[in-house]
């Protein structure tokens, strides 16, 4: 590894000074559990690493008018066992569940998840379907972006680099929903995903009155089924059979655009996603 200064700054003003200082040549460290990874195998070489861990006033998770706002420094493991998290937003508080092993969601973060923008995260999907935003501050002051803004590629994200997310808000499920996160993976437990779907869906009145599915790993970035939603939205239950909801989930092949790696070849994914939406759409629409 080559060497660098270590800066560990005491106030998120420090921080984000340094940040401004060196931006064409720092990286933020939270968690680390993909920064170190990225240092050792030298695919970046920054002279300067600014670590979070000393700033306080990121870890917390409240709720207010509905929202829940977590710090960009919670862990994922904090995400997963938070009964605030359990309680209004439950398909989160799974995602996070699956992400790897407790060793490293004791570790890993919010903010750096989110930052790192690998599209076969477990988290993505479901943050693209609450419509949840971050909140993105430099010594310029602070800004809002909704999700589906920050993902724009692999490990790719709209975040300038003085840029340090300092909290993720999303508004609570809606009451009376059903919820569903499907992780397929098929080698083992603590893996990325071959192909994820988060979904939730509310019947009212016999008829569809909310349903949003997102898929993960099959994309440059989690990506969000809009057309099959409008598709879905005022339908009859009754005419929901098996058959239907088949067909219906035929359509997200055309919105992937998985790649070839180990967990699986593109068309295999593809031919996945299809029957992943179908089997999370039995389980939001039952
Ligand atoms: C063995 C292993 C298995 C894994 N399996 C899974 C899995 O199954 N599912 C899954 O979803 N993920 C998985 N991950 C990825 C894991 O979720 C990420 O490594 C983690 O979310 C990154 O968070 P971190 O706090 O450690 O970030 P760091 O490693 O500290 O940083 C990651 C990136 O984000 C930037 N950054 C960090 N914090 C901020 C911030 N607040 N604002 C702006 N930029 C920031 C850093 O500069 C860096 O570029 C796995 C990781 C490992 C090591």
């Amino acid at each position: 590894m080559h060497d660098f200064h270590f800066h560990a700054p005491s106030s998120l003003k420090e921080a984000l000074d340094l940040l401004s200082e060196h931006s064409d040549d720092s990286k933020i460290l939270a968690g680390g559990t993909s920064l170190t990874t990225l240092l050792k195998q030298s695919l970046i070489a920054p002279s300067h690493i600014i670590s979070l861990h000393r700033i306080p006033g990121l870890n917390s998770i409240d709720l207010t008018d509905g929202h829940l706002n977590i710090g960009g420094l919670v862990t994922q493991r904090e995400m997963e066992l938070s009964a605030l998290v359990q309680k209004h937003t439950p398909i989160l508080a799974e995602a996070y569940k699956r992400v790897a092993t407790v060793r490293v969601r004791n570790v890993a973060t919010v903010g750096g998840g989110i930052a790192q923008a690998d599209p076969a995260m477990d988290p993505p999907s479901s943050l693209l379907i609450l419509n949840a935003s971050i909140t993105a501050t430099s010594s310029n002051g602070s800004r809002t972006l909704p999700i589906h803004e920050v993902y724009t590629d692999y490990y790719e994200t709209s975040l300038e680099p003085e840029e340090i997310i300092t909290a993720l808000h999303i508004p609570v499920q809606p009451e009376g929903t059903n919820w569903t996160y499907i992780k397929y993976l098929p080698r083992t437990e603590d893996d990325y995903a071959t192909v994820s779907v988060a979904a939730i869906g509310k019947i009212t009145d016999g008829k569809v009155a909310d349903v949003r599915v997102a898929l993960g790993a099959v994309a440059p970035t989690a990506i969000r089924a809009n057309a099959l939603e409008e598709a879905l939205i005022g339908m009859q239950k009754s005419s929901l059979t098996h058959e239907k909801l088949k067909e219906i989930s035929q359509t997200v092949t055309a919105i992937v655009d998985p790649t070839d790696d180990p967990r699986g070849s593109a068309w295999y994914k593809r031919d996945m996603s299809a029957v992943f939406t179908r089997r999370a759409l039995e389980e939001v629409l039952k």
